[in-house]
């Protein structure tokens, strides 16, 4: 082709190469068998194909309400086809009179049959249509590729062209006993056909077997990697359960271990046993009790003469962290200390030194614990609360603190699907805290609407006539900060007023507070100085206040679901009976309804975590997006779950029976490994 052409492949769909091209997969395909007439058509029809004849039209409206609009008929009646796109352009090239086959979604507008943006091809008698195709590929294209005939149907020729003069060059990529194992159309057969497929039959088979590959690439690289890990990282051995875990399990636990804490301690207990790194990755929902779990680890680290830390996202968090633990340890077990941006230098430098001659047991603390400054005598076990926020570069900063790296537990308290687990977090082993401690009154959660406001209110000054707290979130969502410290600032003018001193007293905390202020409005909260705390989402990950029973969250449509999940559980620690109300507008888009319904639904962080995935797509949850890492083009993480567990397994097996991939059976693989880009951009998760 033409440097012309090349050019806008290049800018306007990133094809670069003739494999890219290929890759360029067709989002639909118009089933050319089938034809309708106007007479059958009806509204539930999600689309149709019609041979008819333009016999009107004309512009109408003017600036934004402009559009086009054509009258279409077939020997059974008339309809209207409407354009708001390109107005101009369609009317100069199509051709008022001539045949067209149109293609579109059937619509009923003012009792009118009509249909929107159809797509038109000239229809031309004598020649058989699109030739012998029954499936046609519908490209994605853009105005500028439009321009140098690059439509769908100039894609379609392109890709046409292309196979042919390739096609005897396209080889099988996977070995011959996957391909067997597995049921795989080869994937020259497979390229083909999902271009021009054959039968409905013919392009299904296509598109497993392209889904096999995206997902199998991802697999073999993480499986890969995790077995590396544990052949090149040898793991400090802990050898003993000594003096400490034991004391504290004995004597300072105040509450007794949940089965799933118990399990997830016995899950650590034997990697840390085995010689080899443990590399694990511990999910349990908000209160589910992750804090205990990672100090007894951390004291099995003491135990066996190793230092240990904590690394938490935010400052709040870290002390939060820190104070527990020093709670949980009271004296003597172990050495405990805090180290975050705003600690003084004099008690830095105390703490360096503590690390360094080993007097120090524990360290808690936010980002500054990677620095360089920080170095350890003996690091022997890391834990990192809250995963996502972290990257994999900065879980390998603190990999180096230790001639042989340190044991990493990793945190999160937002529930993953299972698919999307093994698809992020393949190269670490998972354990799931899936209980909740006794006595645990589950949060009764409902959804107000704007006008139910002052039952909001009434409600919350019974919760607090009977002392207990409330919290009352807004959202910070950064791009509208402005808008929303209006929100904020509106919303606690009318709270000022329906609470007024001396009989109420209020806490606020938003982002844009120095940090200082932002510890002391939480501290008056956390000692029960104030009965309300209006806070912007900054309390995400934060406080743990067993008293407060309400959480009220404004604006909830505009909240994701794990989000709202994540706000739901700073309630129900203590013992009293929790509610979470949703505050909403009236006006809400379907899938607000839908997070707004499933909160009410469930208090299942796991549930709630599938749903999320469904409503949003994986490219949105947990940081993942931009990341790359779920650059699928077919495979879908929420439908393709039985497909990636096949993929899953089978390098799984690969790896048992070929760790080396040595065999000359896959000598394939073993080249596509050293071929392979140094993994996917892990540090782009944020
Ligand atoms: P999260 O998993 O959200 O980090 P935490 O570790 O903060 O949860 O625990 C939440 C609360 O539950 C804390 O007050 C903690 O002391 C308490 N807790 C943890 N485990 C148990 C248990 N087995 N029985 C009773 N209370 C527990
Ligand atoms: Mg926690």
């Amino acid at each position: 082709m033409g440097p012309g052409r090349a050019d806008v492949l290049r800018t306007e769909l990133g094809i670069h190469t003739f494999g890219d091209l290929l890759r360029h997969y067709p989002f639909r395909y118009i089933d050319r068998t089938q034809f309708h007439k106007i007479a059958q058509l009806n509204p539930d029809m999600p689309a149709a194909q019609i041979i008819g004849r333009l016999v009107h039209l004309e512009e109408t409206g003017e600036r934004r309400g402009k559009r086009l609009v054509g009258h279409f008929r077939d020997d059974t009646g008339t309809m209207e086809l409407v354009w708001f796109q390109s107005v101009s352009w369609l009317r100069k090239s199509l051709q008022v009179g001539s045949a067209y086959v149109i293609y579109g979604k059937p619509t009923v507008f003012n009792n009118q049959l009509s249909m929107t943006h159809p797509e038109m091809e000239l229809y031309q008698p004598g020649t058989k249509l699109s030739g012998s195709m029954s499936l046609q590929p519908v490209y994605s294209s853009t105005e500028k590729l439009k321009k140098y005939n690059l439509d769908s149907k100039g894609i379609q020729k392109l890709q046409a062209a292309l196979l042919e003069s390739i096609l005897t060059q396209l080889t099988e990529e996977l070995p011959d006993h996957l391909v067997h194992k597995h049921q795989l159309m080869p994937l020259p057969q497979a390229l083909v056909a999902i271009h021009f497929p054959r039968s409905q039959q013919e392009l299904l088979a296509a598109i497993r077997r392209l889904k096999f590959d995206e997902l199998f690439y991802i697999q073999l690289k993480l499986l890969k990697n995790k077995l590396l890990n544990t052949q090149k990282y040898k793991g400090h051995r802990f050898a003993v359960v000594g003096e400490r875990f034991n004391r504290f399990y004995h004597e300072q636990l105040p509450f007794a271990l949940t089965n799933a804490q118990k399990r997830v301690i016995k899950e650590i207990r034997k990697d840390t046993a085995s010689g080899a790194q443990l590399n694990r990755l511990v999910q349990g929902d908000v209160g589910s009790g992750k804090t205990v779990v990672a100090l007894m680890s951390m004291l099995l680290a003491v135990d066996n003469g190793f230092q240990a830390c904590l690394m938490a996202p935010t400052e709040i968090l870290a002390q939060q962290h820190y104070q527990s633990i020093r709670r949980l340890l009271g004296n003597g077990i172990a050495s405990v200390q805090l180290l975050t941006g705003s600690t003084p230098k004099k008690d830095r430098q105390i703490i360096h030194r503590q690390l360094e001659d080993g007097t120090l047991d524990i360290l808690v603390g936010t980002h500054a614990l990677i620095e360089d400054a920080v170095r350890f005598k003996n690091l022997g076990f890391v834990v990192i609360d809250e995963q996502h926020r972290f990257g994999v570069e900065q879980r390998a900063r603190l990999w180096r603190k230790n001639s042989i790296p340190p044991h990493m537990l990793v945190m999160t308290a937002t529930p993953i699907p299972r698919t999307l687990a093994m698809t992020l977090y393949g190269d670490l082993d998972i354990s799931v805290i899936d209980e909740l401690p006794a006595g645990r009154k589950p949060i009764k959660t409902l959804h107000f609407y704007e006008s139910s406001r002052l039952r909001m209110f009434g409600f919350i000054k019974e919760e607090i006539a009977k002392g207990r707290q409330v919290y009352i979130v807004y959202p910070l969502i950064k791009e509208s900060e402005k808008m929303d410290l209006l929100y904020l600032e509106a919303g606690l003018e009318l709270l000022m007023k329906e609470f007024p001193l001396p009989q109420y007293h209020i806490s606020i905390v938003h982002g844009k507070m120095a940090v200082k202020d932002k510890e002391w409005e939480m501290q008056r909260f956390v000692k029960g100085q104030t009965q309300i705390m209006v806070a912007t989402t900054v309390i995400e990950v934060g406080v743990d206040v067993p008293n407060a029973s309400v959480m009220v969250i404004e604006n909830a449509e505009r909240f994701g679901l794990s989000q709202l999940h994540q706000l739901r559980g700073r309630v129900g620690r203590g013992a009293e009976q929790s509610y979470c109300i949703l505050m909403s507008n009236h006006k809400l888009s379907k899938e607000s309804k839908l997070r707004l319904e499933t909160m009410v639904r469930t208090n299942d962080g796991f549930e709630i975590a599938e749903a999320d995935l469904r409503l949003r797509g994986p490219g949105d949850i947990a940081g993942t997006q931009q990341s790359g890492v779920l650059n699928l083009k077919l495979a879908d993480l929420t439908t393709d779950q039985a497909l990636l567990t096949e993929v899953r397994n089978s390098v799984i097996d690969l790896f048992k029976t070929d760790p080396q991939l040595a065999n000359p059976i896959n000598a394939l693989l073993r080249e596509y490994l050293t071929r392979a880009e140094p993994t996917i951009s892990w540090e782009k998760i944020s």
